[in-house]
């Protein structure tokens, strides 16, 4: 079917909304991957943008932190969220948050650090920081959400 008019228009008005460039080193597969045996694909366009965004702002922090950031968990379905036990209004379930680490765990203090120095410009909703025993970052949770980010910070064992 021959694009209308209005379709293009419509495009191009979605087009304006994402970033203007995709980030380099957070492909959109590794932002909707899961480990659990179910379908994890964003079903609306919102969810898309909200992943793309999520994405940029974890290419922010991967060219301040100058080493690759792995992400765990990125967007999830509720189904998904359900299964590995995430909160049930997860930010992760609007595409809005990642749970990242170095590649090395004992880098992630220093990811921290960068996280810090740029929470003026990444405006996150609240940020999770998972330790285990004598105090090695496993792993860092970044969520944003739509409006009034909280800046939060906190710890939590595992
Ligand atoms: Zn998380």
């Amino acid at each position: 079917m021959p694009e209308t008019e209005n379709t293009k228009r419509e495009n191009a008005k979605k087009e304006k909304q994402l970033p203007y460039k995709y980030p380099d080193n957070f492909s959109f597969k590794e932002m909707i991957k899961t480990s659990q045996k179910l379908s994890n694909v964003p079903s609306t366009w919102t969810e898309i943008c909200n992943i793309m965004e999520t994405a940029s702002k974890l290419q922010q922090i991967r060219d301040v932190f100058g080493q690759p950031i792995k992400v765990n968990s990125g967007y999830r379905t509720l189904e998904v969220n359900k299964a590995v036990g995430g909160a049930k209004a997860s930010a992760h379930m609007r595409g809005l948050a990642a749970d990242i680490t170095a590649r090395k765990k004992s880098d992630n203090r220093r990811l921290l650090t960068v996280i810090n120095e740029l929470a003026d410009d990444l405006k996150f909703d609240q940020v999770i920081i998972y330790i285990r025993g004598t105090g090695t970052i496993q792993w860092i949770h970044i969520g944003w959400r739509e409006e009034n980010p909280r800046g939060m910070l906190a710890y939590k064992s595992v």
